[in-house]
């Protein structure tokens, strides 16, 4: 996507050369029309994918993902982050790492929002090392429900999780590739 792709290089800040910061557009601003682009975007890979509902993983995964649901006209389900598990039967819970804060949580997913005739998208912000998008596969997966595909705002390709999901044969569809980080740099794959 190459409005996303200028703003990366126009406003994105790489930190070090495994984080990229994208505040002042996705993770703390948002730009409500880019997300909206970005909803047209997964919409035309996704639209024949037999998808029943969209997931994302709370909280900057909500923004493009809400735009892609209206686009599709499909229901929308956000993973919650809990601290700690639930023992009661109500939920799917799997224990993720977070490559951001380097510590463990519960994704968690309520029984009412899936079934096993499901075909569940799932969307995210970025990918890295693949923990947040496994989890959430594992809960679609142990709900009895198909995944359909996984949609990703800005992949870091250099990273592990791209490689691992399309091992597994995931269908893996990312708006912005980035090839290298590193400071003041800022490099994509062209696709
Ligand atoms: P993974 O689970 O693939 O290792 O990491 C994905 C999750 O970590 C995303 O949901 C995102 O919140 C966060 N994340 C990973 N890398 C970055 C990054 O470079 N910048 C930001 N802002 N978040 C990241």
């Amino acid at each position: 996507m190459e409005l996303l792709k200028e703003r990366i290089l126009q406003e994105g800040q790489a930190l070090s050369e495994t984080i990229l910061k994208v505040d002042s557009f996705l993770n703390h601003q948002v730009d409500a029309k880019l997300m909206f682009e970005m909803g047209t975007c997964f919409k035309k890979y996704f639209e024949n994918h037999g998808v029943t509902k969209i997931f994302t993983i709370e909280s900057s995964g909500i923004a493009p993902t809400v735009m892609t649901a209206m686009q599709m006209d499909l229901p929308m389900v956000t993973l919650k982050k809990q601290s700690s598990k639930i023992l009661k039967g109500e939920v799917y819970q799997t224990t993720v790492h977070s490559f951001t804060k380097g510590l463990d949580y519960e994704l968690t997913l309520s029984k009412k929002y899936i079934n096993e005739n499901d075909t569940i998208l799932i969307i995210d912000d970025f990918l890295a090392n693949g923990e947040a998008a496994l989890g959430a596969i594992r809960l679609v997966e142990e709900a009895g429900a198909k995944v359909a595909g996984i949609g990703i705002v800005i992949e870091k390709s250099f990273q592990p999780g791209r490689a691992m999901l399309d091992e597994k044969g995931y269908d893996v569809y990312s708006l912005a590739r980035v090839k290298k980080l590193g400071k003041g740099l800022i490099e994509f794959i062209e696709e």
